[in-house]
């Protein structure tokens, strides 16, 4: 047990630090709830192995060393105690009419339910009617101070309807959820990493070191509490203290139902769970408050969460439905991605029809046959996912991706130690596409114009069978084709010319070589200097190369040798397209230097400045080791930063770098 409780800590602390000081979850909540409610049970069995600082017993995570200055709380900002069924909330009326018994309550209301918006906690302080300060939750003692972020909050008032002398407030900082679909739409399309949900897009866009950033995500906030206040009122029961607040000019929460009894909050819960997809933001469940403060203060608190409250937590909605087919989508290196097509139903606000099945042994494990009927839900409520097969239909076999490409019929294989399966034509039409998309893209040989809809139109006349029939194109190949008029064709015959002239890396990348992604194109490009001496290297000399191991010089080797690879190089020399390394160094500052970049730059993109460490002799690495010499850090540096804060590798910000390349 000993072991099991250990492991839990362990699990427990990794996820806890990637949720609270990472803003970037690796689990769902639900998975990380029944982790901390299995380690609850066991410390409750054997308390002798119990940690001193257990997670069930604290607010957040262990806090890391910040960017904000920290704010030392005068009032605790607790957590919450959760309850998963509703003989948890009974639990919770019994304790409250424990507390009531020999005492009379100004009012008939006992309690008061509220939503759970899911965001992000945070202290607001005013005095004289003036926002002064604001700050996170973190371990509840200690926050970090945000005020300058909090500031481009529009619904929180920098001044007051009343000065009163003090008053700190507590709230929930969310991004709504069409502000954070939007957001998702964008980052996907600039190919940056993609928030979660709503609550990890509203951390990581609060704890922004350029509060720019946090105005851009178009925050929003509701008020629910009054944390202490200096000032002419006094309030009885939680319902006055919102009115309150809401008079003095605060957004409080958006609605809350005073209940006479547990039957009446529980009624109250099932409609805001029945509900709770058509509100425009996240909740994660209802709260349950005493209404009367004295009955509060009676009640008091454990170290993690105040008795008087307690948090029912929905849990993921899932739907039933029936599984119509599986469809096959072929990627650009010829991976066959299986996608579950089903009966669409309503999941978490909006009707979803479509789900991805990864892979075959996803399909194995979960025993995946067309017709049947699936448990279906949304991850973080946002992206759909079979969790379940509930029962085969008669006479259907299970399913097995298929053994020729669906595209172009030539066989499929699966490398051993692979989950992949692929297609063994190169000159796969449904790879094609893919490979011109890639070819083409901004990291690639940003060819600007042609995007995916132009290739699709150019693929379909038959007027391009491979990236280098790009550069035999003639007006007339393309000005007459749909939506294309001949300014157009010009412009995408120039921009085909202009990449002829692109450095070395950017053709290397641009190939879609198997495990060579643009990092290591560069790193190729540096250290042959010329196409002619990458395709001549053998797998020992690019192993030279740090950072290279034996899969990828081996896919590299093996993607030159092909002779189909030769004939459409040495095509591409014909159309004059440049196959020689460009980047030439200014001087050698950074000789033996290791650059880790992270995090959005003020002025520069990740790879511009890569380019700049290495014309001055450094190298970039993508991760974080006692052998970096530097980590360049800018806005939402995750987990890169605080690694190199625990290494004591010296962090910079971009003023700096500019300073050391002056
Ligand atoms: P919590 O978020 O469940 O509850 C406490 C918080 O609720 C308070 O800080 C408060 O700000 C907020 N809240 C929202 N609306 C409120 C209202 N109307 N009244 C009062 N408070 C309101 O508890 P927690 O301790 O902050 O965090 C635990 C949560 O974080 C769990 O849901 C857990 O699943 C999640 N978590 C997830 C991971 C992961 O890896 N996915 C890791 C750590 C924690």
């Amino acid at each position: 047990m000993e072991e099991r409780m250990n492991y839990l800590y362990e699990t427990i602390a990794y996820h806890s630090n990637r949720y609270y000081n990472d803003d970037d979850p690796e689990i769902e909540d639900f998975e990380y709830d029944a982790l901390m409610n299995e380690l609850k049970v066991l410390e409750k069995e054997h308390p002798e192995f119990m940690r001193e600082d257990s997670p069930t017993k604290k607010v957040g995570g262990t806090p890391k060393s910040s960017m904000f200055s920290p704010v030392v709380h005068s009032v605790r900002m607790e957590s919450l105690q959760d309850a998963f069924s509703f003989s948890e909330l009974e639990d919770f009326a019994k304790r409250v009419d424990a507390a009531m018994v020999g005492r009379t309550s100004v009012t008939e209301d006992t309690l008061v339910v509220e939503p759970k918006i899911d965001g992000l906690s945070v202290s607001l302080e005013y005095v004289n009617g003036v926002f002064t300060r604001g700050s996170t939750r973190g371990d509840g003692d200690t926050g970090e101070d945000i005020t300058e972020n909090l500031k481009t909050i529009k619904s929180i008032p920098m001044k007051l309807k009343t000065a009163v002398p003090f008053i700190e407030v507590r709230g929930e900082v969310y991004m709504p959820r069409s502000v954070f679909l939007d957001l998702v739409k964008e980052q996907e399309l600039n190919e940056e990493k993609v928030f979660r949900n709503p609550r990890n897009a509203a951390a990581g866009s609060l704890r922004q070191k350029n509060p720019e950033i946090t105005r851009s995500r178009n925050l929003d906030i509701f008020i629910f509490n009054i944390q202490q206040i200096d000032a002419d009122y006094d309030a009885a029961l939680h319902k006055d203290s919102l009115d309150y607040l809401s008079s003095l000019g605060f957004k409080t929460v958006p609605f809350y139902t005073p209940c006479k009894n547990i039957e009446e909050a529980e009624k109250e819960i099932t409609r805001i769970g029945n509900e709770r997809y058509t509100l425009p933001f996240d909740i994660d469940g209802a709260v349950i408050k005493v209404n009367d403060f004295t009955l509060r203060e009676d009640m008091g608190s454990t170290s993690k969460f105040p008795k008087w409250a307690i948090a029912y937590k929905y849990p993921p909605e899932e739907k039933e439905t029936v599984l119509l087919d599986v469809e096959i989508n072929v990627g650009r290196t010829g991976v066959l991605t299986p996608t579950a097509v089903f009966e669409p139903v309503l999941v978490a606000g909006s009707m979803i029809g479509r789900a991805t099945l990864h892979n075959q042994d996803f399909i194995n494990e979960k025993g995946i046959h067309i017709g049947d009927t699936v448990k279906i839900r949304k991850a973080g409520d946002i992206i759909p996912e079979v969790v379940s097969v509930v029962k085969h239909s008669e006479g259907t076999t299970a399913y097995v991706m298929p053994s020729v490409c669906p595209s172009c019929g030539a066989e499929t294989y699966r490398e051993e130690g692979e989950a992949a399966i692929r297609c063994t034509n190169p000159e796969c039409p449904a790879q094609l596409l893919r490979i011109l998309i890639h070819f083409c893209s901004k990291g690639a040989m940003d060819i600007d114009g042609m995007g995916s809809a132009v290739l699709e139109l150019l693929v379909n006349e038959n007027k391009i069978s491979n990236p280098a029939d790009l550069y035999a194109l003639s007006e007339a190949d393309i000005a007459g084709l749909p939506g294309l008029g001949e300014k157009s064709a010009l412009n995408l015959l120039s921009a085909i010319e202009a990449s002829k002239e692109n450095d070395l890396y950017r053709l290397v990348f641009a190939f879609g070589i198997r495990h060579v992604g643009e990092k290591a194109a560069k790193l190729l490009s540096d250290k042959f200097s010329t196409l002619e001496n990458i395709m001549n290297a053998s797998v020992s000399d690019i192993l030279e190369i740090e950072g290279f191991g034996s899969v990828m010089a081996e896919s590299v080797v093996d993607y030159f040798s092909k002779q189909g690879t030769k004939d459409y190089v040495s095509r591409l020399m014909e159309f004059g397209l440049n196959t020689q390394s460009k980047t030439e160094k200014i001087d050698d500052r950074f000789q033996g230097m290791t650059f880790v970049l992270t995090g959005t730059l003020p002025t520069y993109t990740r790879s511009e400045a890569g380019a700049l460490v290495e014309k001055y002799g450094g190298k970039v690495s993508g991760s974080v080791s006692k052998k970096t010499t530097y980590v360049l850090a800018g806005e939402e540096a995750g987990s890169k930063l605080t690694k190199a804060q625990s290494l004591g590798v010296p962090v910079i910000d971009e003023a700096t770098f500019l300073e050391m390349i002056k």
